[in-house]
């Protein structure tokens, strides 16, 4: 009998008869549906968790397809190519992008088990533009030769929709290279299909080894949390994985106070630590879901900050094709003299040190 993930898998809500089992559909989701060429598809345990009726959703907007999609004013054409660098001069196998000298990137599937609207990858994993050759072993012995690189971001698509033996066989062999000193995995099956963490997943990459694994998942709103999350959480954490959260700035899904808010203090709760929250990159097409680059740093400074434990603290960054550029507020140091320095509080509360020359 099939494990209940791969089942889930199996039975991905891609066609509109599937999808009218869970919810009332709605004329805009019924046109793009029926009129877009692109991939979507939700696993059953992830529709189970829309709103049957309120196309406002923070779920269904992230999982259904939407004519705004049409809509590509700001968005960049063959964004994936300009971010992942991959039109420069180094060669590399088309599994591995590279922005940084020490990490790198390496796309080992296209799958997911949802295709996320806002997907900055959408090029490679929704709408399928970008065709690349995944190979294992040619990714593995391009890394092998470059000892330079100490960190590697298993990623996708949904990397641990693997299966455990390639899993295995992926985490052994970075393990095995001395440079290797961490190993990093995207993925979002621990929010939308949190059944993947099974025994089998956690032999095959969990245990105490001296390079850590180190898992970070991408959740948007307080509603993806489930207990059945949090159970996956607890167990990737019990067999030594550490778990954060990437998530995405989202236009009407995440982009207000109180969400924002609320969706740190339950990743806390259910164990995850906020890593990063991402402004939503300039994929095409994707233009519905983008704020203004302040947005997050104004989210940081009235949602979290001061509010909260510093453990739920994100970092918001803007991802480029060179590198993570931090935008936090910077509100803090209001006055600085050779005597001392004025600084606010995030009450808009003043309060003074003294300034000490270098
Ligand atoms: S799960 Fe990740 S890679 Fe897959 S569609 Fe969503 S954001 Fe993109």
């Amino acid at each position: 009998m099939a494990e209940e993930w791969v089942e889930q898998m199996q039975n991905q809500v891609n066609t509109l008869e599937k999808l009218e089992k869970y919810i009332n559909v709605s004329d805009d989701e019924r046109e793009a549906i029926e009129a877009l060429d692109t991939r979507w598809g939700i696993s059953p345990y992830f529709a189970s968790l829309m709103d049957k009726d309120d196309p406002d959703c923070p779920i269904r907007k992230q999982v259904i397809p939407s004519m705004k999609e049409q809509v590509n004013k700001y968005g960049m054409e063959n964004y994936l190519v300009w971010k992942e660098n991959r039109a420069t001069e180094e060669v590399r196998p088309d599994c591995i992008a590279r922005q940084y000298t020490d990490r790198i990137a390496f796309t080992v599937v296209e799958i997911c088990a949802i295709y996320c609207r806002h997907c900055f990858r959408k090029e490679l994993v929704v709408d399928q533009d970008l065709q690349l050759r995944f190979d294992l072993d040619e990714g593995l012995a391009w890394i092998a030769e470059h000892t330079e690189i100490r960190d590697v971001l298993i990623t996708g698509g949904d990397p641990l929709l693997l299966s455990d033996d390639k899993l295995e066989y992926l985490i052994t062999k970075l393990r095995e290279m001395p440079h290797i000193e961490m190993i990093r995995i995207g993925s979002r099956l621990p929010i939308v299909l949190p059944h993947r963490i099974t025994e089998g997943l956690k032999k095959a990459i969990g245990g105490y080894h001296k390079v850590p694994v180190w898992l970070n998942t991408q959740c948007n709103h307080p509603k993806e949390i489930t207990e059945k999350t949090a159970k996956a959480v607890y167990e990737l954490l019990s067999c030594g994985i550490n778990v954060g959260n990437q998530a995405v700035l989202l236009k009407g899904i995440n982009d207000d106070v109180d969400t924002f808010r609320e969706l740190h203090l339950k990743l806390l709760r259910t164990r995850i630590r906020p890593y990063y929250v991402f402004y939503c990159e300039p994929a095409p097409g994707i233009d519905h879901f983008r704020t203004t680059v302040e947005k997050g740093a104004e989210l940081i400074r009235d949602a979290i900050r001061g509010h909260t434990t510093g453990l739920a603290q994100p970092m918001y960054v803007l991802a480029t094709k060179i590198g993570k550029i931090p935008l936090m507020p910077d509100y803090y140091i209001i006055d600085k003299n050779e005597k001392e320095y004025t600084l606010r509080n995030y009450k808009g509360e003043t309060t003074k040190i003294p300034n000490i020359p270098e």
